[in-house]
């Protein structure tokens, strides 16, 4: 995914870098699979931040069943994505196999870096041979959340008709 436009200040300079820089956040509970329209699933985890201006944080994992090795990574919060990360996603400024958006507060915009050593999948690999855990656990550390106590769930392997 290419990078996207989202709205403007939804958090400040400040308070992002405290997020991704700061006091570690802390995820909670147990990661819940929701299979969606077109045959897309996510996975979505709480995340206790410690700041009360900061609504609704959460980590979620999304890929769809016709082609899995395409993984989506976002940090959400105050209804925005803070963070992404593409795996096998295309970006027209960063090449390789892995990138990452970061939300820019003063645009909305987002600012895109390759990232060598996530680990990521290889394309056309299958629902069973992803290690979809591997990938949150190395998203989570990049959002500077520890998902250490959560419940870990694999996605299910196939989806609804
Ligand atoms: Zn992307």
């Amino acid at each position: 995914m290419a990078g996207r436009e989202q709205r403007a200040n939804a958090i400040t300079p400040v308070e992002l870098r405290h997020l991704l820089e700061g006091p570690v956040s802390r995820a909670t509970g147990m990661i819940v699979w929701t299979i969606g329209q077109r045959r897309g699933i996510e996975g979505i985890e709480p995340v206790v931040t410690g700041s009360v201006s900061i609504q609704d944080c959460r980590l979620r994992i999304q890929f769809n069943f016709q082609s899995p090795w395409h993984v989506s990574l976002t940090f959400h919060g105050n209804n925005v994505a803070l963070r992404r990360v593409c795996v096998n996603g295309h970006d027209r400024k960063v090449p390789g196999r892995v990138h990452m958006h970061t939300y820019v507060p003063a645009d909305g915009n987002e600012r895109t870096v390759g990232l060598a050593d996530f680990p990521a999948c290889l394309p056309h690999a299958t629902v069973e041979d992803i290690d979809f855990r591997k990938m949150f656990e190395a998203f989570a550390v990049l959002c500077n959340v520890d998902v250490g106590s959560i419940d870990w769930v694999d996605p299910p392997v196939e989806g609804v008709n």
